[in-house]
């Protein structure tokens, strides 16, 4: 067939087969954000274009190239969520949430950048971003980074990333810092880029968030902003890294690690992993106290990351076992009038009494021997097997699909007593 519509470059759909291994991410990550006590808030993906040009900054890779933007029929300019950290410090200052208050939060759902796509970069991604509010930290800083490195250690992924640290003061620390940075690139212009030359003017810490690898030396021979750090901010860094020290979590002190959003202070941090190839940033973060004020809230504090979801599976899938729940559990044959009509009733009573299992009727009918087949190919543990003569004598046949055994004859009750023992503790 000519003309066959397809999906956009660089938004993927999640086929059924696919959708276990999203379902079990998302089962282990929410475990883990409830362990913590922290709230789900749901958030629009479309706001107004202003909130991420005020926000995330105007001379930022993300406002200046990478926005689905677009004119509603109104013709207001709206923008689909490049990122999730402003539309939610959007809704909490909307609705008076931060008001002498302390949130932890978290969303899911889907981002929208306009990059390349390749492996790990795509124009629709998921991510799960978490922002607690009202805590000047540094123990809020940690509780993130803990709970984290919980979520690997349950993925069984830990040992794939690696946790990097840095400290980008304030906005006034930063200022000097820039001076001397900018001074630095000055005497090297001829080993920049152009994308570095252009930055020097706008966002020179930019620079060092380079991914050119010509531009290695030049960036790892620039000043570093640690030594332009106040006491304040000096402090928060101590406390931080000297806890993670007594928690036994391990971290690299990164001073080119600088993010590529504006709103950012003090903390910053990245967990990287090699397994990716150039996409290596699973989770990134860090403090935004600033951000609040930016758009038009009182004087706060703010901190929180946003973890990519398809880097995520990419190392969940690279693990040898992953335990995927199978789709179907029993799957009920159904031949003859009689027991079409039969089966229907028998199997809402099999949902009511074991709650959980995953029982699939066929529909369209077929014979014995193609209704099996499709109960094989669906992968379910037991075929349940009524034909009128069964269905006549209140008895049904039970089969295992997975194991070599004789199939059995049993009475309505006895086959759900069946069930209940064989499937429902999993
Ligand atoms: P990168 O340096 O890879 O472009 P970023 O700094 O733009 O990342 P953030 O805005 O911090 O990324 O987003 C947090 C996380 O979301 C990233 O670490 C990554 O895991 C994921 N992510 C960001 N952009 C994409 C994308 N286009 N496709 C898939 N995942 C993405
Ligand atoms: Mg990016």
């Amino acid at each position: 067939m000519a003309n066959n519509i397809q999906a956009i470059r660089g938004m993927h759909d999640v086929l059924p087969e696919q959708a276990p291994l999203w379902q079990y991410a998302e089962h282990i990550i929410r475990d883990v954000l409830g362990a913590y006590g922290y709230s789900e808030i749901r958030l629009p993906i479309v706001e107004k274009t202003e909130l991420f040009k005020r926000s995330i900054g105007e001379v930022t890779d993300i406002v200046e190239k990478e926005m689905y933007t677009f004119e509603d029929r109104n013709g207001d300019s709206l923008t689909l969520r490049p990122e999730g950290t402003a539309g939610c410090l959007r809704a909490c200052l909307e609705h008076g949430l931060l008001h002498n208050q302390v949130h932890r939060l978290w969303y899911y759902g889907p981002m929208y950048r306009h990059e390349r796509p390749q492996k790990g970069r795509y124009r629709q991604f998921f991510q799960l971003g978490v922002e607690a509010y009202g805590m000047a930290g540094p123990d809020i800083d940690v509780e993130l980074i803990l709970m984290i490195d919980r979520l690997w250690k349950k993925l069984g992924i830990r040992d794939k990333v690696r946790l990097q640290l840095n400290s980008l003061g304030t906005i006034a620390e930063r200022a000097l810092y820039r001076e001397t940075l900018v001074s630095y690139f000055q005497g090297h212009l001829d080993q920049l880029d152009e994308d570095s030359l252009r930055r020097l003017a706008t966002n020179p810490l930019r620079i060092l968030d380079t991914k050119n690898p010509a531009m290695k030396e030049v960036v790892a021979n620039a000043p570093e902003l640690m030594a332009y750090l106040g006491d304040d901010s000096r402090n928060h860094f101590n406390m931080l890294t000297a806890t993670l020290d007594d928690l036994g979590i391990s971290y690299e002190l990164n001073s080119r690690l600088v993010r590529g959003l504006d709103y950012y202070g003090k903390t910053v941090f990245e967990w990287v992993t090699d397994e990716l190839g150039a996409q290596g940033t699973v989770c990134a973060g860090g403090r935004y106290d600033s951000l609040i004020e930016q758009l038009g809230g009182k004087a706060n504090h703010a901190v929180g990351f946003a973890m990519g979801m398809e880097r995520l599976l990419a190392l969940v899938e690279m693990l040898d076992t992953v335990p995927v729940a199978r789709p179907v559990d029993v799957y009920m044959i159904r031949v003859g009038e009689k027991a079409e009509k039969e089966g229907l009733r028998f199997a809402e009573t099999i949902r009511e009494e074991i709650p959980g299992l995953k029982l699939q009727v066929n529909c369209g009918g077929g014979s014995f021997k193609s209704q099996f087949k499709k109960a094989d190919k669906i992968g379910a543990e037991y075929a349940i097997i009524l034909g009128d003569d069964e269905v006549s004598r209140g008895e049904v046949g039970i089969k295992s699909l997975r194991h070599e055994q004789e199939q059995q004859t049993l009475s309505q009750p006895q086959a759900i007593a069946f069930f209940k023992e064989h499937l429902q503790s999993r």
